[in-house]
């Protein structure tokens, strides 16, 4: 039987433990604190436990679902982690830093929701890496959970009373590896632990969903309690190029996509982001921001542009600077809002899935489905 973890129950999953280990229930409560609140890394941190019963939760469960196992950190401090999964299984996070004015600095981590991807994009390391498997609650949370510890070691992140409850991590975005909303109900459980006072205390706000396009999750999102933002991976406004980039599109074209988008914003009165990332010579052409200008007219909404970032072995290309600010401004001039986004970490293989890919034998033995497989 696997040894339980725990980051990958709720509240109620660490009160029946408690007591089932014959403890008093409150000490669930102090358990808990110290797993989010405290970060600890071990249960012997725990030192409002006593002895004994930290010694029989280290020989019964594990505090933490990852191990890290290589770890790149370029200039600017952004630091890429691959974990270790229990089963061998890798997965990376990104961990980025911004600065926020008055010497103060934004800390956001990509997080990772499967092992691989299922929707199999063409441009994209960890499509190309067929999927494996959905991560746990724990695996998820574990991944910003190790972020806040390597805040507070570097003397970043400190607890104390002017501390917020997520320590100094300020945003975590479903941005790594795998398709967030095809594990959405681990994914739920993960943002509520990371959201609740009693555990992470991120605000709801501070979280960004990114979705290959799955409307009916989109509609489902549109009708949940917590005000997570949303960011749909666009990057083509016709239906013959976005089924070729993206090819859930096949399943959930373009109208169905727009129309569970308008739900959204209409429901939450939340704006929404749509990325499009530029590939010279495919989808970077003035033809096509027109498209996605007379696309988008009417939709409250914001416009990423992202320049490709490319592995070695890609057949894609980066767009021309002259393309990317030309099709910036064509959107502006038809008073589309739209940032032009700096891919960060290029410099030590950030983009999605790319750190992984080097890794692929770390984990032996297991079946390899193709890009696309996995039952969407
Ligand atoms: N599966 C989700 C979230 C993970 S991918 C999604 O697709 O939205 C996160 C973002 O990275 C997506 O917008 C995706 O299109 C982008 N991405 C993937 N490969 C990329 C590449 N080679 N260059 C630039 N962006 C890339
Ligand atoms: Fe999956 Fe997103 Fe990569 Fe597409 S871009 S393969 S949806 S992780």
């Amino acid at each position: 039987m696997a040894t339980v973890c725990i980051t990958d129950l709720d509240s109620t999953g660490i009160l029946e433990l408690v007591t089932g280990l014959g403890e008093p229930s409150y000490r669930a409560a102090q358990l808990e604190q110290w797993t989010y609140h405290g970060l600890a890394s071990s249960f012997d941190e725990m030192t409002n436990l006593p002895k004994q019963f930290r010694h029989r939760l280290a020989q019964d469960c594990r505090l933490h679902t990852l191990r890290p196992v290589d770890e790149l950190v370029d200039r600017r401090g952004t630091v890429k982690t691959l974990f270790a999964l229990a089963d061998g299984e890798t997965v990376e996070s990104t961990l980025m830093t911004y600065s926020a004015g008055k010497g103060r600095s934004r800390y956001t981590v990509c997080v990772s929701t499967q092992v691989g991807c299922p929707i199999g994009c063409p441009f994209c390391a960890t499509g190309q890496q067929g999927f494996v498997r959905n991560l746990s609650r724990g695996e998820i949370v574990d991944q910003v959970l190790y972020f806040g510890r390597y805040l507070r070691d570097q003397g970043n992140g400190g607890r104390d009373d002017s501390t917020p409850p997520a320590g100094h991590i300020t945003n975590v975005v479903f941005m790594g590896m795998g398709e967030p909303l095809a594990n959405y109900d681990t994914l739920w459980k993960a943002i509520t632990t990371l959201n609740a006072p009693e555990a992470f205390g991120l605000g709801a706000r501070s979280m960004v969903i990114s979705t290959a396009g799955l409307a009916p999750q989109i509609r489902r999102l549109s009708r949940e309690r917590l005000q997570v933002g949303l960011a749909v991976s666009l990057h083509a406004a016709d239906n013959a190029l976005r089924t070729e980039l993206v090819p859930v599109n096949r399943r959930y074209p373009l109208e169905q996509l727009l129309s569970a988008c308008l739900e959204y914003v209409q429901r939450t009165g939340r704006r929404l982001s749509f990325e499009y990332v530029l590939f010279a010579g495919i989808n970077d052409s003035i033809r096509h921001a027109r498209l996605l200008a007379s696309l988008l007219g009417g939709l409250d909404c914001h416009v990423n542009l992202i320049p490709a970032n490319l592995t070695a072995d890609s057949s894609f290309r980066a767009p021309t600077r002259d393309a990317v600010l030309a099709f910036h401004s064509e959107l502006r001039n038809r008073r589309v809002r739209c940032t032009l986004r700096q891919a960060r970490g290029l410099a030590i293989d950030a983009g999605c899935g790319q750190l992984r890919s080097r890794y692929a034998a770390y984990a032996p033995g297991r079946e390899q489905l193709q890009p696309g497989d996995g039952g969407l």
